[in-house]
């Protein structure tokens, strides 16, 4: 699969149980549909609520699909991101990923997962929180 960003060949890296691709250029990734309920541990309800057809469409293409992807907001305050509207899955630029996780979980909860992304993906980052 390919960035939808830069189109790079992206990795497939494993958390658990879950294989996000990852683009070892611009350092964003994806989750397909689903998969970050998994990383959450099962907290769906504000997921729910994540508006896949809503936004504005984006300048990127699902790589599943190739539909033009969405930009919309995470509920809770979350970055804005890159949705697949047939629900294909989730595109997070550099940071947003991270920033996804503390907007749905509690800081004990999310530091821990936000830690080991951290090193997988091999980055630092600065104003994490308030990536958009
Ligand atoms: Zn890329
Ligand atoms: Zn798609």
């Amino acid at each position: 699969m390919h960035c939808p960003d830069c189109k790079t060949s992206m990795l497939i890296l494993e958390y658990k149980d879950i294989e996000l691709d990852f683009c070892p250029t611009c350092k964003g990734c994806w989750l397909d549909e689903g998969e970050l309920e998994q990383m959450l541990a099962g907290r769906t309800a504000a997921m729910q609520q994540l508006d896949w057809t809503g936004g504005v469409k984006g300048r990127r293409r699902c790589p599943r699909c190739l539909k033009p992807m969405h930009v919309v907001p995470m509920p809770n305050d979350g970055p804005e991101v890159d949705v697949c509207p047939a629900a294909c899955g989730i595109w997070f630029d550099q940071g947003e990923l991270r920033a996804a996780i503390r907007s749905q979980l509690a800081d004990a909860q999310a530091s821990p997962i936000v830690e080991t992304l951290r090193e997988m993906f091999g980055t630092e980052e600065e104003g994490e929180r308030n990536t958009k």
